[in-house]
């Protein structure tokens, strides 16, 4: 079992249940045996794509194209118990489907769709998200990467950075103006000017690849334009469905380290007494239980929310920045509460502490979500 101080399990269905504890076998049985060593040598564990796929864990919400489409809370709980391993994982799962299989379904022809989806979903393709640049972050609407009419084609040029997944795609969904207009295309792996470079100077996210996306004079046929996607709108719609599965991911990581912190104060004796008997650690304990059940409660409203197709993004915007921001604090909390073994990659918690370093700023840093809700309470945008 696991923490759920409020019983949130009494409001989940059978089949929500049945999803979560599938994941978190496969998670533990054949993930956690092998995170340690992709973590220290900086590698994604590609071998396990399949068995995501197998799992039906890429692209679990959408429907349609022979896709799972189960409801948003059983998919949260899937990114939870992903990230539970380790925020590599579910950043994987997660750019495959709320990017880039979103993006294809949302904004894509239906050849686009027939040639890509059921490969994304079986975990027989992999894709990448090119939003990105090395001067654009946060302000992705001045990105320089730009595709001018060529016949019936397109010609790209520009460059991608810290893109998840980027050298191991077999599609990279790339994001670029035409005309001043922020477009999407489909780049496909082989295409002549395109490479992509892993990034390999991370401190954090270490089981998970990022890859800068070079473009020279890439030529694009014209059929893989996204149509439907015109304008920042189209890349924001699918940030939202990645930070929706970001706030339960961080809850995940969160009850890792939660976890850990009190298994290991309960038998580490100092003193005489497990550690765990002293106030100041009970304490800690109860902070991060508090922290905990509080963001349970918010992802599974949120679910509920957006089963109901009332979710708004501005109240995924508040989920991811508490969500992630309370993971962080509890993950560097339980590293202190072990002690020097805190530090040591035999235990979980550092390994997530660095990971969610990237988790706070990928896909809408802490301080861009509060400019979101800033603008959202005061009709006031901070951020032109
Ligand atoms: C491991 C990893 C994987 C990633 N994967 C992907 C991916 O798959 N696809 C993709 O497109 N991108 C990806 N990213 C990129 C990520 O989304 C960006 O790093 C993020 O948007 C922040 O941009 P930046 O790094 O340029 O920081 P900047 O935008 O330069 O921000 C730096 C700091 O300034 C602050 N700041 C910026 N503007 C304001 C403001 N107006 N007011 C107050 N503070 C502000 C920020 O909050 C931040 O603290 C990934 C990043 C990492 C680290």
């Amino acid at each position: 079992m696991s923490v759920d101080y409020y019983d949130v399990e009494r409001d989940l269905s059978s089949e929500e249940r049945m999803t979560r504890d599938t994941v978190r076998k496969f998670v533990t049985n054949e993930f956690m045996p092998v995170v340690r060593e992709h973590f220290q040598a900086g590698t994604f564990a590609v071998a396990l794509i399949p068995r995501l796929g197998e799992l039906g864990l890429l692209g679990a919400n959408l429907s349609g194209s022979g896709l799972p489409g189960i409801n948003n809370v059983a998919y949260g709980l899937v990114m939870q118990e992903l990230e539970r391993g380790d925020s590599g994982l579910r950043s994987f799962a997660s750019v495959q489907g709320s990017l880039v299989m979103h993006a294809i379904l949302a904004f894509g022809s239906e050849p686009q769709k027939e040639r890509w989806l059921s490969l994304l979903g079986a975990g027989k393709a992999v894709g990448c998200y090119g939003l990105t640049e090395a001067d654009h972050g946060s302000d992705p609407e001045g990105m320089k990467t730009k595709a001018v009419r060529d016949g019936k084609g397109y010609l790209l040029n520009g460059s991608k950075m810290w893109i998840t997944n980027g050298s191991i795609s077999d599609v990279a969904v790339v994001w670029a103006k035409l005309d001043g207009t922020i477009r999407g295309f489909l780049v496909e792996k082989g295409t002549a000017g395109f490479s992509a470079r892993d990034i390999k100077s991370k401190l954090s996210m270490r089981a998970s690849i990022t890859s800068e996306l070079i473009f020279e004079d890439v030529r694009i046929p014209g059929e893989n334009l996204l149509p439907k996607a015109e304008g920042l709108k189209a890349p924001l719609q699918c940030l939202t469905q990645g930070r929706y599965g970001i706030a339960w991911g961080a809850l995940g990581a969160a009850m890792a380290c939660f976890e850990e912190a009190l298994a290991y104060t309960s038998e580490r004796k100092q003193f005489g007494r497990p550690i765990a008997s002293f106030q100041l650690t009970q304490a800690k304990l109860a902070d991060m239980l508090t922290e905990i059940t509080k963001a349970q409660l918010l992802c599974l409203k949120l679910g509920r929310l957006k089963d109901a197709g009332a979710m708004r993004h501005t109240q995924v915007s508040l989920a991811k920045r508490n969500n992630v921001r309370i993971a962080l604090e509890i993950a560097r909390t339980a590293r202190g509460m072990l002690g020097a073994n805190g530090i040591s990659d035999e235990y979980p918690v550092m390994r997530h502490l660095c990971n969610l370093e990237t988790v706070e700023t990928y896909e809408g840093t802490y301080e861009i979500h509060t400019l979101i809700l800033g603008k959202d309470l005061t009709g006031l945008s901070a951020l032109m």
